[in-house]
This record gives C-alpha cells, sequence and structure tokens, in this order.
C-alpha cells in the first residue's frame, strides 16, 4: 500500500473548520445554533462589485490570465497600498493569490527551507502554524499572553530575533485577539526589526480597514524605510469587503520575493479568474462605503460583546480595537462543574463543547490559536443573533457551581 508523503503527517485540518462542521451537523439535526465561531463578515460588497463582475462577464475572453495578476488590478492594489502608507511600488513588487491564505503559503515556499525557523506571536492564526508543518519549518512562538493585552513587547521581539529566526510573521490586527498594535508600538517595534537585519518580516495586515476608536492602522514600512528590502505586507479583499468567497488576496514584496511569489502561481493556479480580478479591482477602487460602514458597525458590536463580558464575574477580555473578534480568558471556569448534569470543565475544548451542547453557542477554544486560556468570539453576525448568543453565554457562565 503506498503511503502519502511525510509532511501530511504535519498537517491537520483547520480547528475552526472543526467546530464549524459540528455546528453545521447540529443545525442540520434541527439544533437553534449561533455560530460566533468562523470569521466571515457577513455582508456582501457594493453593488459597483457585481456592475463590475457582470461587464467582466459580458467580454469575457476565457483566456488563462498574468501570474502576477491583471493589470488593472495590479493598479488598484498599487493605489490602495499608496493610500495605507506604502507609496513607491511598481507591479514587480506585486503578485495575487487566491486568498491572502494561499499568498501565506506561497511564501512559506519562497523563504523557509525545511528547518528553518518562523517566528510568530501567540495567539496567532492557526493557518500559520499548520502552514509551517507542511513546509517543514520549525516554529518560535512569542507567547503574548492577556496579561499584557495579548501584545508582543520590543523586548520580546528583540530577544526572538537575536535567534535568527529566517521569517518573522507579524499579524496587525490581530485574528484572534482583536488587538491593535498603536502608533507608538509600531514605532518600537520597527525600531527593533531594523537591528536584526537577517530575518525577512512578513505582515499580515488583512484586517487594516477595520480599525476602532481612531487607532489608526499604522505599518513599520512607514518608520524604517530601511526594512522594504525585507519585508512582505500580505493583504485581502475578504474580511474588508466582504467577499472571503471571492478569493483575493496580494503582496506587496520585494521584486525578488514577488517574482518567486510569480513562479509559485505559474505552477499552482496559474492565474485568477477575469471575472473575479475585475470584481477585485472595483472593489479596491471604487466607492468604500460598504467597509467603512461595517467598521462602524463592528465598533458598536465589540462594545456590546465587551458590556455582556464585563458582566461575568471572572472572565477577563483584553479590549479589541479592531477586526471582529473578541478574545477573553475564560479559564476562571476549569476545574469547576457545570450545570444539573454536573460536567467537569478541565479546559477551553471541553468548555466550548460544552457551551456549543448545552447552550447551543459555537465559539472555536483558545488552544487552536495556541493560548488554552481563552475562546475566541466572532461577533460579525446580525445583531440580535449576537444578542441572543451573548445572552446564552452569560447564562451559560452562570450555571457553574
Ligand atoms: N490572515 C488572517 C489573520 C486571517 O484571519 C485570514 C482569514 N481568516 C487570512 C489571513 C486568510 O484570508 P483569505 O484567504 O480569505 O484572504
Amino acid at each position: 500500500m503506498p503511503q502519502l508523503a511525510r509532511r501530511m503527517g504535519q498537517a491537520k485540518p483547520s480547528a475552526i473548520m472543526v467546530i464549524a462542521e459540528k455546528t453545521r451537523a447540529l443545525k442540520a439535526q434541527g439544533r437553534d445554533i449561533i455560530s460566533f465561531s468562523i470569521g466571515v463578515p457577513n455582508f456582501l460588497p457594493g453593488e459597483h462589485v457585481y456592475a463590475a463582475a457582470r461587464a467582466a462577464l459580458e467580454k469575457d475572453s476565457g483566456q488563462y490570465g498574468s501570474n502576477r495578476g491583471a493589470d488593472a488590478l495590479l493598479d488598484a492594489v498599487l493605489a490602495h497600498f499608496e493610500r495605507n502608507g506604502i507609496a513607491g511600488l511598481t507591479r514587480r513588487n506585486l503578485c495575487v493569490g487566491i486568498g491572502a491564505k494561499q499568498v501565506l503559503y506561497n511564501l512559506a515556499e519562497a523563504l523557509l527551507d525545511p528547518g528553518d525557523t518562523i517566528a510568530f506571536p501567540t495567539p496567532f492564526w492557526t493557518t500559520y502554524a499548520d502552514i509551517a508543518a507542511i513546509v517543514g519549518a520549525k516554529t518560535l512562538l512569542l507567547p503574548c499572553p492577556p496579561e499584557q493585552d495579548y501584545k508582543l513587547t520590543p523586548a520580546q521581539l528583540d530577544a526572538a530575533l537575536a535567534q535568527k529566526p529566517k521569517v518573522f510573521l507579524f499579524n496587525n490586527p490581530s485574528n484572534p485577539t482583536g488587538m491593535v498594535y498603536h502608533r507608538e508600538e509600531v514605532v518600537a517595534l520597527a525600531a527593533v526589526m531594523a537591528r536584526h537585519p537577517d530575518t525577512w518580516i512578513v505582515l499580515d495586515d488583512i484586517y487594516n480597514r477595520m480599525v476602532f476608536d481612531g487607532v489608526g492602522y499604522h505599518n513599520v514600512l512607514g518608520f524604517e524605510p530601511s526594512l522594504r528590502e525585507r519585508t512582505v505586507v500580505v493583504d485581502s479583499l475578504s474580511k474588508t469587503y466582504g467577499m472571503p468567497g471571492w478569493r483575493v488576496g496580494f503582496a506587496a514584496a520585494p521584486e525578488s520575493v514577488a517574482q518567486a511569489l510569480v513562479t509559485l502561481n505559474s505552477n499552482h493556479i496559474t492565474s485568477l479568474p477575469e471575472v473575479v480580478s475585475a470584481a477585485a479591482a472595483a472593489a479596491l477602487s471604487g466607492p468604500q462605503d460598504v467597509p467603512e460602514a461595517q467598521c462602524a458597525g463592528f465598533a458598536r458590536k465589540r462594545d456590546v460583546v465587551l458590556d455582556a463580558l464585563a458582566r461575568i464575574p471572572g472572565v477577563r477580555c483584553p479590549r479589541p480595537e479592531g477586526a471582529f473578534y473578541a478574545f477573553p480568558d475564560i479559564s476562571v471556569a476549569f476545574g469547576r462543574t457545570h450545570g444539573p448534569s454536573g460536567r467537569l470543565i478541565g479546559n477551553d475544548v471541553e468548555l466550548c463543547e460544552a457551551l456549543l451542547e448545552s447552550a447551543g453557542v459555537a465559539c472555536v477554544p483558545g488552544s487552536a490559536f495556541g493560548e488554552p486560556r481563552a475562546l475566541r468570539i466572532s461577533y460579525a453576525c446580525p445583531d440580535a443573533a449576537l444578542a441572543e448568543g451573548l445572552a446564552r453565554i452569560q447564562k451559560f457562565f452562570a450555571e457553574f457551581e
């Protein structure tokens, strides 16, 4: 019997998807489940995006496209980076992909040999660890517990980069915590990065348009231009524009890295579809009222979530300032019994299972993100479902012995 490749022994399906599947199965049985588990933005793009897609369909060439990305899309991406303070790029610095996920996967292939180290802060988006495992890279995890608001300190970064990892991966705003690094924090981290020239810097900034409270989005390149020659910025349309299913991500990188991504695309995917590329260009360069309104809506929902969590004794939630996630520390419940069944809750996974089965609320255990004291609430759902789900969580916590 032939065997799967050894690398598949390392690969596992995303823990977030496992919860989502279980939720779907319970729903299919007729259970009333409120899902706070999956990170989808829950709105659709503006009409101009569909108009661009329809127009592209009308004159569809039916052909393969550019491995780097359609020119019109690349130009829209250049303008987008310039609005975000990253000017002076050309098309040769860019490459698109099937979502930021594929761009990140390509980057792992482009930058990491087996046995190389990739460093990133914990909590982290689950896929980082999974991609590292598939390409045979070692991970250097930098623990950022709730006591430090899940944020990396310059001293931690300095100690990590002193070990010369091949890649440092930095996600801001953060999935799963919703944390956003303030201007002075980014300045301090940028100064540390500049002192360690042997490491590639990969910035996963896909939530950059979802920042609240006037904090603003800040990027190390704005403060240390010398980082340009070894920094890759990854972005995506999925969350900002309500287009996760359109699968458009992109990166700005030094030319050699962008070219490596183009080469990988030429072997993996060839190109994005023409219609998708036209819709993506329209989303980036057209009216921005949908993402702006959604960002304001998420800020309001964040307040609702924090208010509900603050009413649960012992549960602490560092205040998210972006994206649409909250990541409360729920470890107060561990070692206690729940409800009439007297079920003992030992850890985050058991808590999420009990919450799903007895209260009908799906959340992702924090251990999926490397922080087993927490769970992730994705609050990008309609107001009524959010209120109901939060009420159920409050009731669930009130039922501990
Ligand atoms: N990075 C982060 C931090 C994410 O949360 C996600 C999606 N959950 C991605 C990358 C991938 O996004 P996509 O592939 O849809 O562009």
